[in-house]
């Protein structure tokens, strides 16, 4: 079953109907399902794609599959089936293969705590990946004044090179991991949960910086977070992820405001706790997504491979998992979803192209509506 996204999104195939302009994607994922060794399913039958000089938000609880689509997308694993391309062309195997391709992608991780060499100056973690590219200014003096002009660029004037980042608050690793992604002139950018480690103070100064390199290099971005009032300020099509599959897609704004897949509303419902509107929901009792897990075995990740460990991935706390072949076969939001009737648990609703712009896997969506900003109807 073809999940696919309308076509502004950059999706591979195009299906009948499918009128108007379509940009390239520059990374897209056709039918790819991951499934990790112990059997977790990790992602099952997405299809996806990042918009040459477009912007892509993936939004979804803990456990939705978001990371593996990252680690995909950057080749750090390869899809169990499906298929991956950058550029039109499929993701070559080996690490050799992957350079030029890693070359044209920065990412900025979730935690700079630990995306960050601790050993490492400051000077030779943002210069790294213009020595392991071969590019100019990797080394010696050159390196001092690239790496200079690069961090004054994120807002760290003067910083003192040979330090560590351990001297910086958490902003300022997050602009130093900024800095290491930009420096080698990426032309796509991946960020996976960039702010969600940082204080709420410093988390807006994080994503303009983010925005602004967007703008003034001309990036395609694939933006992943959790929190659905974020994405809309970020990226201009979002990905609803739950379980593995994508539920919803759309235009970030709509999808917000007016979600059509009773997931996506439970998202919206369940915004981040030291949100002031989650401080609200709290005192009203915890949201439908703040009670369960994904529906699945929360077990634990089996440790980092070398090359999660290369790009600097910690292993993720065990969200759920999907087993069995009951998920193939029902909807993967049916044991918690209001609206769930007998057919959603027997059928996997496919998903519905709603119009060009949005398409949605729920065989009873909501009914179009308009949500004030307090998710009340
Ligand atoms: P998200 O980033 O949305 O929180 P992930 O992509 O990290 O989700 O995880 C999706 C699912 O895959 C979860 O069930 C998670 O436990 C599982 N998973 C992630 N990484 C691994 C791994 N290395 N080995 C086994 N299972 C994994
Ligand atoms: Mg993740």
């Amino acid at each position: 079953m073809t999940a696919h996204l309308p076509s502004q999104a950059g999706a591979p195939a195009a299906g009948p109907g499918r009128a108007g302009f379509q940009p390239p994607a520059v990374i897209a994922f056709d039918r790819v399902s991951k499934r990790y060794r112990g059997g977790r399913l990790a992602l099952d039958d997405v299809t996806l794609g990042l918009p040459d000089g477009g912007s892509l938000g993936l939004v979804g609880e803990s456990g939705s599959g978001k990371t593996t689509c990252v680690r995909l997308a950057l080749g750090l694993d390869r899809p169990t089936s499906g298929r991956l391309t950058f550029n039109g062309a499929a993701y070559p195997a080996g690490r050799g293969g992957l350079r030029p391709l890693r070359r044209q992608i920065g990412f900025v991780l979730q935690d700079p705590y630990d995306s960050l060499d601790p050993r490492m100056t400051i000077r030779d973690v943002v210069a790294e990946p213009l020595r392991i590219h071969r590019l100019p200014g990797g080394r010696g003096r050159a390196a001092d004044r690239v790496v200079a002009g690069q961090l004054a660029a994120v807002g760290l004037p003067g910083a003192d090179l040979r330090s560590y980042p351990s001297r910086y608050s958490g902003g300022g690793r997050q602009r130093i991991a900024i800095a290491r992604a930009l420096i080698g002139s990426p032309s796509v950018l991946i960020c996976d949960e960039p702010t969600s480690s940082l204080d709420v103070s410093v988390q807006s100064q994080i994503v303009n910086l983010l925005l602004d390199a967007r703008r003034e290099r001309h990036l395609s971005m694939l933006f992943v977070t959790h929190d659905l009032d974020l994405i809309g300020r970020v990226v201009d099509t979002v990905a609803v992820m739950y379980g593995g599959r994508v539920v919803e897609t759309g235009p970030a704004e709509l999808i917000r405001r007016s979600p059509r897949h009773p997931y996506t509303r439970a998202l919206h419902d369940a915004v981040p706790a030291d949100h002031p509107r989650g401080r609200r929901l709290a005192s009203r009792g915890a949201g439908p997504l703040e009670t369960a897990g994904a529906g699945g075995d929360a077990g634990a990740v089996p440790p980092a491979s070398q090359d999660e460990a290369a790009a600097g991935y910690p292993a993720e706390p065990g969200g759920a998992g999907l087993t069995g072949a009951a998920a193939h076969e029902s909807c993967i939001f049916a044991s918690r979803c209001p609206r769930a009737q007998d057919r959603c648990r027997d059928e996997r609703p496919p998903m519905i192209e709603e119009d060009a712009l949005r398409s949605y896997a729920c065989f009873f969506p909501l009914p179009e509506e308009r949500m004030a900003d307090d998710g009340r109807v």
